[in-house]
């Protein structure tokens, strides 16, 4: 358990919040006109609260838009004043919590990147101490729990206790078909390690793409979540960062008229969203799994490659054998049956070696041709 105690609830931020909070906006700030049309089509719906956008772009490669800075926070202002929507935005460093702070926005979130460095989060701490500012800590780029909860409770520590975090999936070493990988079970991890923190889930960055955001957001509300933060633009398709994965406003509220919402108060459903949440665990290993061997069998193709370039067989009895004992010493430790590791390794072994065979055969007669 974390030192994570007295978390104020969601709807006693501010008044006529409810849970599950429903987060809104664009990407990016990028004009007036782009921001005051969303807010307008987003907040005629009545199912948005807040208001997201991103005023300060951490962007991987220097040189890609990088957020229009301090003008938008005024543009902000008058979506609060004209549309009665809460503002929130992501905060880096002391100079945008002050600037946040002037601008009167209402709820600050750290983006991926910072939360992955405790230097800065203690910078923003400390910053904060003293402002009743709600602050939402999105998880760090990589699955490190702890760096996670460290990050959360250094703003705890600094007397911040309108807090939530916000899962929006890990970064994934290999292509895959999301942008990040949700590893679900992390953000459930965090919830067993303080169970009175709000978790908002940001569907937008986990998906990468509008396809998977309905998925995932109905996944996060099975899970329990306390909320979503969906990046929706006008327009998305002249959207200056991350435009393959912005809604409009219209479809934005379709979705919200789609997702089940279930309240788990009866013991009932207290016991369904328990095992939905162990499910999720699972899920979320399969996928991971089966993303594991599509990726073994793509290696194994390169090395048929390989052989068949250098004239090589395909089984090497020696190989094979080197990888019968050194998985079943692995997976013994690891508590799995010599019974289940064996037929596990045959049954890849045997899909490995028919992907080699076709391979080979289409260069070999593709070398028959000429
Ligand atoms: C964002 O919310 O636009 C953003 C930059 O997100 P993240 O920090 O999750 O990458
Ligand atoms: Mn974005």
């Amino acid at each position: 358990m974390t030192k994570l105690k007295n978390i104020s609830k969601i709807s006693k931020w501010f008044d006529g919040l409810n849970e599950p909070l429903i987060i809104a906006g664009p990407c990016s700030a990028e004009s007036e006109e782009q921001v005051m049309q969303t807010a307008r089509e987003i907040a005629a719906s009545g199912k948005v609260k807040v208001f997201r956008s991103g005023i300060w772009k951490p962007r991987t490669r220097p040189g890609n838009f990088e957020g229009v800075g301090e003008e938008g926070l005024q543009w902000l202002q008058q979506v609060k004043k004209e549309t009665g929507l809460l503002t929130a935005i992501e905060i880096a460093n002391s100079e945008h919590a002050d600037l946040a702070i002037k601008y009167d926005v209402d709820i600050l979130w750290i983006g991926a990147r910072t939360t992955s460095n405790p230097f800065s989060i203690q910078e923003l701490a400390d910053h904060l101490k003293g402002y009743d500012k709600p602050v939402m800590v999105k998880n760090p780029i990589n699955p490190d729990v702890s760096l996670w909860v460290g990050a959360l409770e250094r703003f705890h520590k600094a007397g911040v206790n309108k807090l939530a975090a916000v899962h929006r999936g890990f970064y994934p070493f290999e292509p895959t078909t999301l942008r990040n990988i949700p590893k679900w079970e992390v953000a459930i991890e965090l919830k067993s390690m303080c169970h009175d923190l709000p978790i908002i889930c940001d569907p937008s960055h986990i998906a990468g793409n509008t396809e998977y955001i309905e998925e995932i957001s109905q996944k996060a509300l099975d899970l329990n979540m306390d909320g979503l933060m969906i990046e929706t633009h006008y327009n998305p398709t002249v959207a200056l960062s991350d435009m393959n994965q912005q809604l409009t406003p219209n479809e934005l509220d379709t979705l919200l008229d789609e997702l089940i919402f279930r309240r788990t108060t009866t013991k009932d459903e207290d016991f369904t969203s328990i095992l939905e949440t162990m499910r999720g665990k699972i899920d979320s290993i399969d996928q991971q799994m089966l993303e594991l061997l599509s990726q073994r069998m793509n290696v194994v193709e390169e090395i048929g490659k390989y052989k068949s370039k250098n004239e090589v067989t395909i089984l090497q009895l020696r190989r094979w054998e080197k990888i019968m004992s050194t998985r079943l010493k692995l997976g013994k430790s690891l508590g799995l049956t010599e019974d289940f590791i064996k037929k596990l390794l045959q049954l890849v072994h045997k899909e490995s070696i028919q992907r080699q065979t076709e391979v080979m055969n289409k260069l070999t007669s593709s070398k028959k041709k000429y």
